[in-house]
């Protein structure tokens, strides 16, 4: 079984090859912000508190692609709500503790809407390149036109790009010997709502994380017989522990102990309170819990109810998937068994190789944050460039990447835009995109013509000063 990502394109792996029509160009104010999720809003909502104009280009037709159309309906937050509010904004005091994702992105809507971010939808990044001699980025952006037949390829220019495409954009899927042997459904988590339609059906789920643990319950609760193929070690920890949140513990006691010492402390509750894991399939890691995360990313599994399902059998837990057979799977050990359906619980990868030329500094090949920077300059770049939401740390890693990319940027604008003092700022506005449009006609590339025929002033008519979106426009 061979890691995979589904489509190679940027930007949802659309496999579709359509007709692109001629290049445009937009020169925008402020940065551009690649991404609407909450890495992407958060950014957005901190420029907009120290008004920086930016503009935020978002692939699908709304905000939170991931939240609204990649995760299944009984999703809560599976940290508490005091760990993933983005920065300036609380979630309402009515709010469970664990949010729901309804609750969620009715939290992020809000949030959209009270910072005056209107993200520019249907934009999907192609390529981001800096152009050095003009100093600028040049970032290609196609959206569907013509209902979805052909495309138009514009290009946005900015002095600074927040990269907020998340490290969860692009569905991992593995190559099974034999699939097309296999009768039954394949699927995806990203594509799973609920179990209600898998009444009655031996559905194989691959994958042990919390989305893997979390549908076998759903599975389970609507009448289904749920197998869950686990491959390597798991660390499954209670979600709470004496009544409080494990994950909150773990940030306390490490503030005083030795990441070694809180893992075992950890392991020592979790067996108190869950028992032995591995007599049932589910074998522990040798590193403690915290270890891997730091080291791989990997996030323990925390337990919402899976966990007496599998001591009772219901969720059965098998070897490794071999290859798939005409009606269900071979395992490593060599048995087989019979499935209804197949559902991939096998994660996400970002999609920044793709589409991000020039960099080599903030990612790695495959899109992760290099770890070798120093922990506090992680999100920021050389020449402008920002990283968003690649920590590692989920939305509470977001909101602190954000706070400080945005005050970075917001320091350099005023530096160089407003000269610190916010008076005549349409004008010093108006004086950038001139120099910056003749910077980017001077160095030549597919936008100079387009950029030489655009159509721009300072006239609340042709861009919208508010909410900050585009300083010019193709004519
Ligand atoms: C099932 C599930 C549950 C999770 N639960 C939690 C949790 O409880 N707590 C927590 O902290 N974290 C959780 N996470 C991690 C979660 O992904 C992040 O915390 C959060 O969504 C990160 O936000 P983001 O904006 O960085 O990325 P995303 O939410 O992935 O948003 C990125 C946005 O960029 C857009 N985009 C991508 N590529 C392009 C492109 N080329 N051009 C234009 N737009 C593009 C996408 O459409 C998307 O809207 C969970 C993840 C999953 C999958």
């Amino acid at each position: 079984m061979q890691g995979q990502v589904a489509g190679d394109d940027a930007g949802g792996g659309s496999s579709r090859r359509r007709e692109s029509s001629a290049a445009a160009a937009c020169l925008v104010r402020g940065p551009i912000i690649v991404g609407a999720g909450p890495s992407g809003l958060a950014v957005a909502a901190t420029l907009s508190q120290h008004a920086v104009p930016f503009t935020v280009l978002e692939r699908s037709d709304g905000i939170a692609d991931l939240w609204t159309n990649r995760t299944y309906d009984r999703l809560r937050l599976h940290l508490p709500k005091v760990f993933c509010e983005l920065p300036h904004a609380r979630f309402p005091a009515d709010f469970p503790t664990y949010p729901t994702k309804h609750d969620f992105l009715r939290y992020l809507r809000s949030y959209a809407a009270r910072f005056d971010v209107s993200p520019l939808f249907g934009r999907t990044v192609t390529r981001a390149r800096y152009d050095a001699d003009a100093s600028l980025w040049r970032v290609t952006a196609v959206s569907a036109a013509d209902g979805g037949v052909a495309t138009t390829e514009t290009e946005y220019v900015s002095p600074w790009l927040v990269v907020a495409s998340g490290e969860n954009a692009e569905v991992v899927v593995p190559t099974v010997k034999g699939r097309e042997r296999f009768a039954g459904e394949v699927l995806h988590s990203s594509e799973y709502r609920r179990g209600e339609r898998f009444k009655g059906m031996r559905v194989l789920v691959v994958g042990c994380g919390n989305s893997g643990m979390e549908m076998c319950l759903d599975l389970c609760e609507h009448g289904a017989m749920p197998f869950m193929s686990v491959r390597s070690g798991v660390h499954l920890l209670p979600r709470e522990m004496f009544g409080a949140s494990t994950f909150g513990i773990a940030m306390k006691l490490l503030r005083w102990l030795p990441i070694k010492l809180v893992d075992r402390l950890l392991l020592l509750v979790a067996r108190m309170v869950l028992g032995d894991t591995e007599k049932h399939g589910l074998r522990r890691p040798k590193l403690g819990p915290l270890e891997i995360k730091n080291i791989t990313g990997k996030s323990p599994v925390l337990d919402v109810g899976a966990w007496s399902f599998i001591k009772s059998g219901n969720i059965k837990i098998v070897p490794e998937v071999e290859s798939f057979t005409g009606n269900g799977v071979r395992f490593v050990d060599g048995n087989e068994m019979a499935f209804d359906a197949v559902i991939f619980a096998t994660g996400y990868r970002s999609n920044v190789p793709f589409w991000l030329k020039d960099d080599g500094e903030l990612f790695t090949e495959d899109g992760k944050a290099k770890a070798e920077q120093a922990s506090d300059d992680r999100w920021r770049g050389p020449n402008g460039l920002y990283r968003v939401g690649f920590s590692g740390r989920g939305l509470l890693g977001a909101g602190a990447d954000a706070l400080r990319a945005a005050a970075d940027i917001a320091g350099r604008w005023q530096a160089e835009v407003a000269g610190g003092s916010g008076s005549g700022w349409s004008q010093d506005l108006l004086l950038l995109g001139v120099v910056v449009v003749h910077r980017a006609c001077m160095h030549g590339g597919v936008a100079a013509p387009a950029l030489l025929a655009a159509r721009w002033s300072c006239d609340d008519d042709d861009h919208d000063l508010a909410s900050g979106r585009l300083l010019c426009s193709t004519p």
